[in-house]
């Protein structure tokens, strides 16, 4: 693979590297050391009109290739993706700021939907009735959209990409990627493997951009189809933006967007299995994850045991390079976004919540420059309070007391975001009721971050999804294709007149 890390960072359009023209740029930073490494170019209109231009061109002949040759394409792909496994997760570690073996993490379970879109074949098969009556067969096929568009955000700048291209690919559409600008080189390297697999030029492509760029591929009318992920107030622009398109074709979206992810503690779980998953799932990727546990419930008689538990945990978290094989939690991403981290916990403070643990101030000894942040933890947190209604993003937990279970459920049901929640228990029965009465869309019970494997599809409730499909597994393979039912009869003998009633079986 092109060494990239120090290169500007430009569009991937019809099977090359198109450098930008001479237009605008952003800095791309190292959150580790607080440099600069590169430059992001921002797509004007017209680079994303030869994007899909290309896209649009690729488009027919892709949709014509037999499944099992688009397979044999991804199958190389995952091959090379496991190859170069190191080289995609230290292009993560480098812009993100996640430490190596969590960025490692991240290309496995990209890696786990290639797997899955590898199987396309028996996934588009459909279902046949032979003679329905008069000699008719009726089936049904799923086809391709054509251009699709998948805008990704800054947190998994791999597994989120996969999350989309593989399944849109696979299913025989062309591909437009716009990843976040904040860590733009990851998606130029998975540019690089498919044109290594063999896959056809323009089929898969990458502009680089901001919002102009987002709002150019909205309003292209031969755009068919836009995936989503990124924080609630975009993911909403992005569906009533696409909802209001006009055209022949009105454009199909699904929009994924923020959280506030619950982890319940029943006063019969075992608290140091608790204790050990709500370090991994509040402070692992320093928070930012969408899945990441913001808010410990801790039930009854378990409050005080619980939080004595977490302060020496969260003090003993090693901040570091996420290149160094020590450290526990990385950077936050820029230092605009630990800004705002930072504002989040002095509203905490203002409002009345207990701060036993402030992360706020931390350097780490060689990069004083980084965007460090240590982890936080509030207790005594309220409903009303900010840093509880509203998405950190970032290393801070906070606890919230509750009576009893039925108080728990009511707590989550309550909030707007339903994206993930986990309840921690010994108890079948608790586990079944909260499984059913929870508004949420992804639910571990034991299992903190509970990310559905490929088959399985992904996504949350209420305000942490806009759309009728979730992400990848069965639903991605409806999101990206179009149904159509074939009934088909070959007469036996010369025609009998025209019918005037309903047809209905003979
Ligand atoms: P973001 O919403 O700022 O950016 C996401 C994408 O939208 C980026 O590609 C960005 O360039 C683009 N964008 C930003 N502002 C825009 C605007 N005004 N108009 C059009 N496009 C715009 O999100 P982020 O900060 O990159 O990522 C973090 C957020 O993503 C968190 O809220 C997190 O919960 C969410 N997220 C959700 C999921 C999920 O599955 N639900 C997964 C990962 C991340």
């Amino acid at each position: 693979m092109n060494d990239l890390s120090l290169a500007t960072i430009q569009h991937f359009i019809n099977g090359r590297i198109v450098p930008s023209a001479g237009g605008r740029c952003q800095d791309v930073f190292n959150p580790a050391t607080g440099d600069v490494s590169g430059r992001v170019a921002l797509a004007s209109v017209d680079e994303v009109d030869s994007a899909v231009a290309a896209a649009s061109a690729a488009a027919p002949a892709w949709a014509n290739t037999a499944p099992l040759k688009r397979a044999r394409i991804l199958f190389k792909f995952k091959d090379l993706m496991e190859r170069n496994q190191d080289a995609l997760a230290a292009a993560i570690t480098h812009e993100h700021g996640k430490v190596f073996s969590d960025a490692k993490g991240e290309v496995t379970r990209g890696l786990e939907i290639v797997e899955f879109a590898c199987g396309i074949p028996q996934l588009l098969k459909t279902q046949h009735t032979d003679n329905i009556g008069g000699g008719i067969d009726n089936w049904q096929l799923r086809q391709p959209l054509g251009v699709t568009v998948g805008i990704t955000p800054f947190n998994f700048p791999v597994m989120v990409p996969l999350w989309m291209a593989p399944m849109a690919i696979a299913t025989g559409n062309s591909f437009i990627l716009k990843p976040s600008e904040r860590d733009p080189s990851p998606s130029l390297l998975l540019a690089d493997l498919f044109k290594q697999a063999g896959l056809p030029d323009g089929v898969f492509n990458v502009v680089q951009g901001d919002k102009v760029a987002v709002d150019a591929l909205l309003q292209h009318s031969e755009v068919k189809a836009v995936s989503f992920v990124g924080s609630t107030p975009i993911a909403e622009y992005i569906y009533t933006e696409g909802a209001r398109r006009k055209g022949a074709y009105p454009l199909r979206v699904q929009a994924l967007g923020g959280a506030k992810n619950h982890l319940v503690v029943m006063p019969d779980a075992n608290l140091e299995l608790a204790v050990d998953a709500l370090i991994g799932a509040a402070y692992g990727s320093a928070g930012e994850r969408c899945m990441a546990i913001s808010v410990a419930v801790a039930v009854g008689s378990v409050a005080d045991k619980l939080v004595e538990a977490l302060i020496p945990r969260v003090r003993a978290l090693k901040l570091g390079n996420g290149m160094e094989s020590e450290s526990e939690m990385g950077p936050l991403v820029t230092a605009a976004h630990r800004q705002k981290v930072e504002a989040y916990i002095d509203d905490g403070v203002r409002a009345g919540a207990q701060l036993l643990v402030d992360g706020r101030g931390a350097t780490v000894a060689g990069h004083e420059r980084g965007f460090f942040l240590a982890g936080s933890l509030f207790d005594g947190v309220q409903p009303q309070m900010k840093i509880y209604r509203e998405e950190i993003f970032g290393p801070v937990l906070c606890v919230v007391r509750v009576p009893d279970f039925a108080a728990a459920v009511a707590l989550i049901n309550t909030h707007e975001f339903g994206n993930g929640v986990a309840l921690f228990t010994s108890d079948g029965h608790t586990a079944r009721e909260f499984s059913r009465r929870v508004e949420v869309g992804m639910v571990g019970i034991n299992v903190p971050i509970p990310v559905p494997m490929a088959w399985h599809s992904f996504g949350g409730w209420k305000r942490s999804l806009f759309g009728d499909t979730h992400a990848y597994g069965e639903e991605g393979i409806r999101f990206y294709t179009r149904y159509k039912s074939v009934m088909q009869r070959w007469p036996e003998t010369i025609s009998k007149g025209a019918e005037f009633t309903m047809p209905v079986a003979q």
